[in-house]
């Protein structure tokens, strides 16, 4: 996966959001334009989410807690 920094005027793929995107993640390798767009703020609260639900995931995990 790669975290491209755009400059080209698309809208951020989170629905509801109408910001313009910043950042594009897309799979190694693959064509520009098939990945997904975020804005400043999505990608940011999207990474908070993420490190959030993975150290819940971890505890969970480190329990024997089955989901
Ligand atoms: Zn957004």
């Amino acid at each position: 996966m790669q975290l491209n920094i755009i400059t080209i005027p698309v809208k951020c793929d989170v629905g509801g959001c109408a910001r313009h995107a910043c950042f594009e993640a897309r799979a190694e390798g693959a064509p520009a334009g098939t990945g997904i767009y975020l804005c400043k703020e999505c990608a940011a609260e999207l990474a908070g989410l993420i490190a959030r639900q993975a150290g819940q995931a971890q505890k969970a995990k480190s329990k024997g807690e089955k989901r």
